[in-house]
């Protein structure tokens, strides 16, 4: 009997121990844009840039999270602070980042000739290649400004194939949250020292990350039929340096395990071709739904607060 009722009890373990860690196993590429930092047009200060890259690498390290994450070189050129921008850059890579060219100024491609696009692609790896030589071999990534791939057919095949023969890949990114925004409105509120309403944003800015996450949960499995290893788009900007560490513990809540770009890039969903052309910078969900013919309905897909944009509106 006594046997009888220890078996019972490791049935009913067993029965009940997956209730118990049902937490789905997700995984997410972090990827940064506009390195060295993100400034959101406040006046030019090495010290902020400074903080952000401290504050950032501090999170990734101690969370050990892998990224790519994506220069624009002429930031570099700031009168008597060249070597300081570049010791920015140098600490991403210490901290075992991977750097990507997002081109050398930041141009719309949409605003630019093929010719133009393809000078600012060869200027904007100089000295991240330089700074990367010591690194084994690498996969190099692209990621176009503004995620604008071309706004014709012709436009954006040419630069596809000048990428692949400069040994490129275009990087998708299946989720973005309009961090932009947030951090503009955010950074007012820092320089006016209103403590009350960077708190606030902080807390809508985290909230409507996993709001814009649950929603590319929703709409994966209508175009593959699963999840798909998310890839994540955010900037090196104040607001991240202050929310990331608790962003980082929302999406590990959600069953979230943070893999390289590589690794998210052999998710079979990422070998779909994208082949759809648009002058907007739609994630990567929505090109491959089209590009594969589909009519998925995309409703639903968040906005950040009215009250954030309205701050945002009337800067
Ligand atoms: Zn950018």
């Amino acid at each position: 009997m006594k046997k009888f009722k220890s078996l019972l009890i490791m049935l009913l373990l067993s029965v009940t121990a997956p209730a118990q860690t049902n937490k789905p196993s997700r995984k997410m590429a972090v990827t940064f844009d506009d390195l060295p930092y993100a400034s959101a047009g406040q006046p030019h200060d090495l010290s902020k840039a400074q903080r952000v890259t401290k504050e950032l690498l501090r999170v990734l390290k101690a969370r050990t999270v892998p990224v790519v994450a994506f220069v624009n070189e002429g930031k570099l050129q700031v009168a008597g602070e060249v070597d300081a921008q570049i010791a920015l850059l140098q600490q991403w890579i210490d901290a075992s980042a991977i750097l990507g060219n997002h081109t050398y100024s930041h141009p719309d491609f949409n605003t630019v000739t093929v010719e133009q696009f393809e000078d600012e692609i060869i200027k904007g790896e100089v000295v991240t290649r330089r700074l990367m030589q010591a690194h084994p071999s690498y996969q190099l990534y692209f990621r176009h400004p503004m995620t604008h791939t071309g706004d014709t057919q012709a436009r954006k095949e040419a630069i596809e194939k000048f990428l692949v023969a400069r040994g490129y890949k275009v990087t998708p990114h299946t989720l973005e949250n309009s961090d932009f925004i947030f951090n503009a409105v955010y950074v007012d509120a820092l320089r006016n020292h209103d403590g009350a309403l960077a708190k606030r944003l902080r807390e809508a800015y985290l909230d409507f990350t996993i709001a814009a996450t649950e929603f590319a949960e929703r709409v994966s499995p209508k175009i593959f039929g699963r999840e798909v290893t998310q890839t994540l788009l955010i900037h090196a900007n104040d607001i991240n340096a202050d929310c990331l560490d608790e962003m980082l513990l929302r999406f590990a809540a959600r069953g979230y395990h943070f893999v390289s770009l590589d690794e998210a890039m052999s998710d079979p969903a990422y070998q779909t071709r994208d082949t759809y052309v648009t002058k907007d910078g739609p994630t990567w969900l929505w090109r491959w739904m089209k590009s594969k013919g589909m009519h998925v309905r995309f409703d639903n897909d968040p906005e950040p607060p009215g009250w954030v944009a309205e701050l945002f509106r009337k800067r």
